[in-house]
């Protein structure tokens, strides 16, 4: 699959047992629809995200779905902070800028013992340091 952003190649990560797209070149991550279930975990925490997104009209570039390559709508999450998200009209998967998952995560108040959070800081902090070993 293709970053929607770079056009870069991305690579797979596993986080929870669930696999990623990640983009090494801009940090965006791909979660199908099923992935972002997995990794939130219970239907009450589903629910509460899933409630909080709204399609707003954004300035933002449109960017297109990896799977379908058709314009995914932005979606607004948070109401004191915001984060605005691209999302596949066909629900093919939702895709995040560098850092919108975890600000996503933190808003929703999803992660209670922050285990996601952890284990993408370590994911993360990995990959930065290789790509910062030049
Ligand atoms: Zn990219
Ligand atoms: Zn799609």
């Amino acid at each position: 699959m293709n970053c929607p952003v770079c056009k870069e190649a991305m690579i797979v990560l596993e986080l929870n047992d669930v696999e990623i797209d990640y983009c090494y070149s801009c940090g965006g991550i791909w979660l199908d629809a099923g992935e972002l279930d997995l990794l939130l975990g219970s239907a009450q925490n589903r629910e509460n995200l899933l409630n909080s997104f709204e399609k707003i009209k954004s300035k933002e570039k449109k960017r297109k779905c990896p799977i379908c390559n058709k314009k995914m709508a932005k979606i607004q999450v948070g109401t004191d902070e915001k984060v605005i998200l691209d999302k596949c009209k066909k629900n093919h998967g939702i895709w995040f800028d560098l850092g919108e998952l975890e600000q996503v995560l933190r808003i929703g108040q999803l992660d209670d013992n922050s285990n996601i959070l952890k284990l993408l800081e370590d994911m993360f902090s990995n990959i930065v340091n290789i790509s910062k070993n030049e």
